[in-house]
């Protein structure tokens, strides 16, 4: 699980990047809210920890245009105990929790918690299905009808992270940083062959859904038509 922590105050984000640590996440920190931004669009975050007081951009800010791109991650707003007049606008901005400041570190942990378990019939049922294309946990096939097909295991991680985030934008980054892990070596390169391969799968078992490039980006997988 990865945590973005988007705060100005460094010593308030040092002491939420340890705790994080401590509790066995791995947590990235951003001081403003333009970096923040640039990082949280990747997509290889699990939950954003989001102040609202930043430099550059407002959190109210990085959040919307978090969710125009498409990004779904959740994010937990923190908020000083005098704005909580804020706590309305971001409600209906898109954000799915709020702490505010100051706050015990086990209620935090508590609420990050909280959102990474916030979808777990997507995260781990036995089968995901999108789209009339079944993709089986225990087997490692695709199917769709009658039409089956074995994946690999690169193929099938991907395809699962393409079946989570389905009608989003998962960048090429993401995949790369999700899929190979960030000591590897592999390129772009790598999961173009791969998305490649699962294009054929899916045209083998007449699926309904497609892969689509896009471009300078990365994928989506969506619904044909
Ligand atoms: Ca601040």
């Amino acid at each position: 699980m990865r945590v973005l922590v988007i705060e100005d105050e460094v010593r308030l984000a040092a002491t939420l990047q340890d705790l994080l640590e401590l509790s066995g996440y791995a947590a990235d920190v951003r001081h403003d809210g333009e970096t923040g931004l640039d990082d949280a669009l990747t997509g290889i975050y699990d939950v954003i920890l989001l102040d609202v007081m930043l430099p550059k951009l407002d959190g109210f800010t990085v959040l919307r245009r978090l969710r125009e791109a498409g990004n779904a991650v959740p994010v937990l707003m923190l908020t000083a105990r005098s704005e909580v007049a804020d706590k309305v606008e971001g409600l209906d901005r898109g954000a799915d929790y709020y702490l505010t400041k100051p706050f015990d570190p086990k209620e935090l942990l508590a609420c990050v918690r909280a959102l990474t378990r916030r979808q777990p019939e997507l995260r781990n049922p036995e089968a995901l299905e999108f789209g009339g294309v079944r993709l089986d946990k225990s087997s490692f096939t695709l199917s769709c009808g009658q039409r089956s097909v074995r994946l690999s295991r690169k193929e099938f991680d991907i395809c699962e992270l393409l079946m989570l985030n389905r009608n989003l934008v998962l960048t090429k980054e993401s995949l790369l940083v999700k899929i190979w892990g960030y000591e590897s070596d592999a390129e772009d390169n790598n999961v173009e062959v791969y998305i490649s391969f699962l294009r054929k799968k899916l045209a083998h078992i007449h699926a309904k859904v497609r892969i689509r490039t896009i471009r300078m980006v990365g994928y989506c997988l969506e619904e044909d038509g």
